[in-house]
């Protein structure tokens, strides 16, 4: 009989990169992995982040919480506000708006889902929009915000100064920051393995596990290791994007705001001291000297700065994990920011990571569980941005194209069956749940055919007092909260105000 014995430690790990996604690896391992191993990450002030990267998802506080940080002091030093979720304007026409926001719709009945009653009501005439039935969605329209038990929130915060925030946390747990341009990457001529990285001046950082959070050019995992980037163009259209920040204005909107455009779409994110701008857009249907005039014709105040574009390219690498890198962030590929998920799929990541951690004398044995786990979620998150490009209600001939492009299988069954019975079922892999899917194919023009025959079961004036509680709960509930710009600046105004 074999027996168990103790895994031998890794020696060093090496994290290319320090923009959100190395300092977050860094923290996260500082906080977990026993100090017998080291921790060192390389950075490059000279090649600098991305620097985008401000509106986040609820799962953010997870990560929060499992690094132990004061929500509060966090969201004055990254100049933070609060998140109830994304108002979609436009995208179901000009005129349209709705929006997504986080935690539940209504609250279910026996086994009926809340929008198969909601949905007998609305063709019945008693029905609200649905907004009115989600206590993040009432809250928000009203800019009102505290936290409440019924609120599902996130975070706006202003990149840059997050990742110097989680900089400051990590080497404060004892990570070791080496600054320098890395030139060459080295592997071990038999296994493959990467050995070592050496920078401009010289120097060798040694590692015997490394985190490639380089960014767009995936120095490791893409460039040194080869391997391949899986383009997704052609279901995201969008490849560029131009950023500015502008004055704040008031109300201070607790929620992102993603307003259609002729090509693409418009974020806004306010944060304590400005409100974020950006236009993604696709490369083929405008200039960008264009797309930074259209950008500037449709900001809420006078702009600070002049705009800023950025290129990406959308879609995955064929294995996140290979050989003994394991890349996260951009480098392990990108999907643009229509619904904040990328800094989640960082720490995610990690959290894979954690939960799949490997020893100096790996077999490799969790690495196809981990590139498993990754790739659906990719492909799920992926489905759901579609779905928005997709479910379009415009007519401009980029819309009209994101109409006509065939869908992912998964995707097109989903919408098939929604639009059939009104019927959502949450596969295991997907960050988006039922409530997020539902608003969205709603607030896009998708008309289920009929709802559950079980719906039945009520009658109208039942149906009509039901409704009108949930209603009347989140009405109150809303008109109980501060005012967002209050709430923040008795809680966590940042110093400089
Ligand atoms: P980067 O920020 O590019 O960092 C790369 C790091 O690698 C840098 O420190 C750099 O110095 C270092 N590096 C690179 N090459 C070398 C080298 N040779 N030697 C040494 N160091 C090197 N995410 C969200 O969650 N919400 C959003 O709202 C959102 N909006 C976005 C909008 C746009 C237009 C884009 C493009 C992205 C957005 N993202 C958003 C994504 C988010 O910005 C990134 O996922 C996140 O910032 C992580 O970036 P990163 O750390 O992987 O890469």
């Amino acid at each position: 009989m074999t027996s168990t014995t103790a895994p031998i430690p890794l020696k060093t790990i090496v994290i290319v990169g320090g923009g959100t996604a190395g300092w977050i690896a860094a923290a996260m391992l500082a906080r977990f992995v026993p100090r017998a191993t080291k921790i060192r990450l390389v950075e490059s002030d000279a090649i600098g982040t991305v620097g985008v990267g401000e509106a986040t998802i609820p799962q953010i506080r997870l990560l929060t919480a499992a690094l132990g940080i004061d929500e509060n002091a966090m969201l004055a030093a990254t100049q933070g506000t609060f998140k109830l979720g994304i108002e979609f304007v436009d995208w179901n026409g000009p005129g349209s708006r709705y929006m997504h926001a986080f935690g539940a719709v209504g609250r279910g009945l026996g086994v009926v889902p809340f929008h198969h009653h909601w949905l007998r009501a609305r063709a019945a005439g008693l029905a609200a929009p649905l907004g009115d039935y989600i206590a993040s969605a009432r809250a928000a329209a009203d800019a009102r915000f505290d936290r409440h038990p019924d609120l599902a929130y996130a975070y706006h915060f202003d990149a840059t100064l997050l990742a110097r925030w989680l900089r400051g946390l990590a080497e404060g747990s004892g990570v070791d920051r080496i600054e320098g341009r890395i030139v060459t990457a080295h592997r071990d001529g038999e296994s493959g393995d990467l050995t070592s990285v050496t920078l401009d001046d010289g120097r060798t950082v040694e590692g015997d596990f490394f985190l490639d959070c380089s960014g767009f050019r995936s120095l490791l995992l893409g460039e040194t290791l080869g391997v391949a980037f899986e383009d997704w163009a052609h279901w995201l259209p969008c490849d560029r994007a131009m950023a500015v920040a502008c004055e704040t204005t008031t109300p201070l909107l607790p929620y992102t705001r993603a307003t259609a455009r002729p090509v693409g779409w418009q974020w806004r994110i306010p944060l304590q001291h400005r409100t974020g701008n950006g236009l993604v857009y696709a490369a083929p249907h405008l200039s960008d000297d264009e797309a930074a005039a259209r950008l500037l014709a449709n900001l809420d105040g006078a702009a600070i700065g002049d705009p800023r574009p950025l290129r990406f390219a959308t879609g995955k690498r064929a294995r996140f994990w290979d050989h003994n890198v394991i890349a996260l962030g951009l480098a392990s590929g990108f999907m643009e920011p229509l619904e904040s998920t990328s800094i989640h799929m960082v720490q995610s990541a990690v959290a894979r990571l954690l939960a799949l951690f490997p020893s100096a004398d790996d077999t490799g044995a969790a690495r196809d569980a981990y590139n498993r786990q990754t790739h659906g979620e990719y492909d799920r998150i992926r489905d759901f941005l579609i779905l928005h490009y997709h479910a379009n209600g415009r007519d401009e001939p980029f819309w009209q194209g994101c109409c006509d492009t065939p869908l992912p299988e998964a995707l097109a069954d989903k919408i098939a069956q929604f639009r059939a019975g009104a019927i959502l079922t949450q596969d295991a892999t997907d960050l988006f749940t039922d409530p997020a899917w539902l608003q969205v194919m709603i607030g896009q023009g998708i008309t289920p055919a009929t709802w559950s025959p079980l719906a039945e079961g009520l009658s109208e004036a039942q149906l009509d007092r039901f409704l009108g509680e949930i209603r009347a709960r989140h009405a109150a509930l809303a008109a109980s909260l501060p005012d967002h710009a209050q709430m923040i600046a008795r809680q966590c105004a940042a110093p400089s105000r």
